[in-house]
């Protein structure tokens, strides 16, 4: 996945353009930049790639969740459900806005299941987030049909997804708001950098004016500028969207050598009957960024794991026991573990997770293993990776 693995001169050319006028934000300072605006070069080559209408470009991933959220009048005590399986910038985001986060079980797609997140909407739900973990995505057309059904907004975390499509969108391009990071180890990079797309013109208008103060970003004397509401600071520099602008050209040849090395990797695997691969929705595609596959249980993908590490099989995670993207490790969630006090609506909301399980969550995950697909290797080398990971998974 992790594009910086081919950095080269466009890169290097884009920041060096920004170096040479000085001018590092993205507003603003029209007379000295001799015509180089990155962020916004970059975010009308997303609107291309994600065949979007409105692209906004901000600091980070998580920064777009909480930007998406905030700009489809998400806050205080509203309920967003959320997937048990994800990476912890979800949950943090929706409580950035003193919104509650409910988590809801996942099935063989990885992603949020359909039935129980139906089973979780109470009359204070204002949103889904839907998160394409590991390269893939859910059921979209079943929760589009749900949001319709209970009045929800639709929001589409695709940081892990950049490239896939379903029904022949882009993902992130397909529920009311898309989120997409660029930090570091993510498809593309800005190093660190995040967007929200939309096609809803409100929702861009906010996102744009939320991002950078409230600023109106009317006319071209930044200080003339009028707030027509409250906003933050979540922009992002003209050094990182320049890195990103390289980056977003490079896509279709990244989304290219991640399929190949997902292929052989997929195939070589296929061969053991022990080994089946996660749900890909019907008329889904994925990113080729992971590749996912499920053992018989729990001790056999710990075993495996385990073997995987000690043989120099690296990047292949096995998220039961991780810290960063499974409900199972989240004591600082559970336990309310904040800097600051924290509203008692929130308290309240988050009560549920001290005694609730996710045994459907935990079956799915129990057995899993997400293998990142490098674009550095060669084909010898993921062929000799591939018969490596064959051997040992049926040493067991
Ligand atoms: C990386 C990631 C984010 C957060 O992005 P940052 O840019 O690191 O803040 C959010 N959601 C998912 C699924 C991610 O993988």
């Amino acid at each position: 996945m992790p594009g910086f693995e081919l950095f080269g001169d466009l890169e290097r050319k884009e920041v060096n353009d920004v170096l040479d006028n000085g001018v590092l934000m993205r507003y603003g300072f029209d007379g000295m930049r001799n015509g180089h605006w990155k962020a916004k070069e970059l975010e009308s080559e997303l609107a291309k790639t994600f065949s979007s209408k409105h692209v906004q470009l901000v600091s980070s991933g998580t920064a777009a969740v909480s930007v998406a959220l905030a700009s489809a009048g998400i806050g205080a005590g509203d309920e967003v459900i959320m997937p048990t399986f994800t990476f912890v910038a979800s949950f943090e985001a929706i409580m950035m806005l003193g919104a509650i986060p409910v988590l809801v079980d996942i099935d063989d797609t990885l992603t949020l299941d359909p039935k129980a997140l139906e089973a979780a909407i109470t009359p204070k739900t204002k949103a889904i987030m839907v998160v394409h973990m590991c390269g893939s995505m859910a059921d979209m057309d079943a929760l589009r049909t749900i949001c319709n059904k209970h009045n929800l907004i639709f929001i589409e975390d695709a940081c892990q997804a950049i490239g896939g499509s379903y029904k022949g969108k882009p993902l992130g391009s397909i529920a009311d708001l898309g989120c997409f990071s660029f930090d570091f180890v993510k498809t593309i990079t800005c190093g660190e950098g995040g967007a929200v797309v939309t096609n809803n013109n409100q929702y861009y208008l906010n996102a744009d004016h939320y991002s950078d103060h409230g600023h109106d970003h009317v006319g071209n004397d930044r200080g003339a500028e009028t707030h027509p509401f409250l906003g933050y600071n979540f922009r992002i520099s003209e050094l990182n969207a320049a890195v990103g602008l390289a980056q977003v050209r490079r896509l279709p040849e990244f989304v290219k050598i991640q399929k190949r090395n997902y292929s052989i990797l997929r195939e070589a695997l296929a061969h053991i009957p022990e080994v089946t691969f996660r749900t890909v929705p019907e008329g889904g595609e994925e990113s080729y960024a992971f590749l996912n596959f499920f053992l018989p249980d729990l001790e056999s993908a710990r075993k495996v794991s385990k073997t995987f590490k000690e043989n120099g099989i690296d990047a292949c995670f096995h998220y039961y026991d991780n810290n960063w993207h499974y409900i199972r490790k989240w004591d600082h969630l559970r336990d309310l573990k904040s800097l600051f006090p924290i509203s008692n609506e929130v308290k309240q909301g988050l009560e549920y997770l001290k005694t609730k399980t996710f045994e459907q969550s935990d079956h799915w995950i129990a057995r899993n293993i997400s293998c990142l697909i490098k674009l550095s290797w060669t084909e010898e080398e993921i062929r000799a990776r591939a018969q490596k990971m064959v051997e040992i998974i049926k040493a067991f």
